[in-house]
């Protein structure tokens, strides 16, 4: 179903307000843009396919905590996550090679920085609600067969513990300072670059 404009900003109001009760939220490195999908140019965006969502938004600055500081200089690259595959070639063709479930592992580490980000931000969730709503688009990741259990029913339910696990093994602080460590990284390379965020678009704050 098609959003329309009116739909879209009463998101973007909505996404305003949750974003200014993190505290993260007045960052300058918090650019965000509602109708674009993924991180891009430093800018998180809220869309997902069609849709304009507030959780989007959440899931992106998942990723962010999740790699990390420590990981800036090789994940974040001309403003634009870098999700690393191993590449192999065979017979002069290079294949990207899923020897394990680490992109699916990655993303169950995402979800559960998110489900943080959500309740600071005043989302009101519940919280295995939300982990199996996020969790069984896992299916579609290209490791899928790598995550343990026998038939789909029970790797969707495998990954659904997995993320309620690991949010209950991170406390709010360590998420928070995992993302700020990623926006003051940020701000570090704009300095260094000579970039004004000005110019990157979208909005802050
Ligand atoms: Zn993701």
């Amino acid at each position: 179903m098609w959003q329309t404009e009116q739909q879209i900003h009463r998101v973007e109001r909505v996404i305003r307000e949750r974003l200014a009760r993190l505290p993260v939220g007045k960052h300058p490195a918090l650019r965000w843009r509602a109708k674009q999908e993924g991180y891009r140019d430093y800018v998180f965006g809220a869309k997902a396919g069609p849709k304009v969502d507030v959780q989007n938004i959440f899931h992106e600055l998942g990723h962010a905590a999740e790699f990390g500081a420590e990981n800036f200089a090789t994940r974040c690259v001309e403003g634009s996550f870098y999700f690393k595959n191993r590449w192999i070639e065979v017979l002069g063709q290079r294949y990207v090679e899923h020897r394990s479930a680490q992109p699916t592992i990655r993303e169950i580490r995402a979800i559960g920085y998110q489900i943080h980000f959500m309740e600071l931000a005043g989302c009101k969730m519940h919280r295995p609600l939300l982990a199996s709503s996020i969790g069984s688009a896992l299916q579609y990741m290209t490791d899928w067969w790598h995550v343990p259990g026998e038939g789909d029913a029970e790797r969707k339910a495998n990954i659904v513990l997995a993320i309620m696990d690991f949010s209950e093994k991170i406390q709010p602080q360590e998420a928070t300072d995992r993302l700020e460590g990623w926006l003051d990284a940020t701000t570090r390379r704009w300095k260094r670059q000579k970039i004004d965020p000005a110019t990157l678009g979208g909005i802050n704050g």
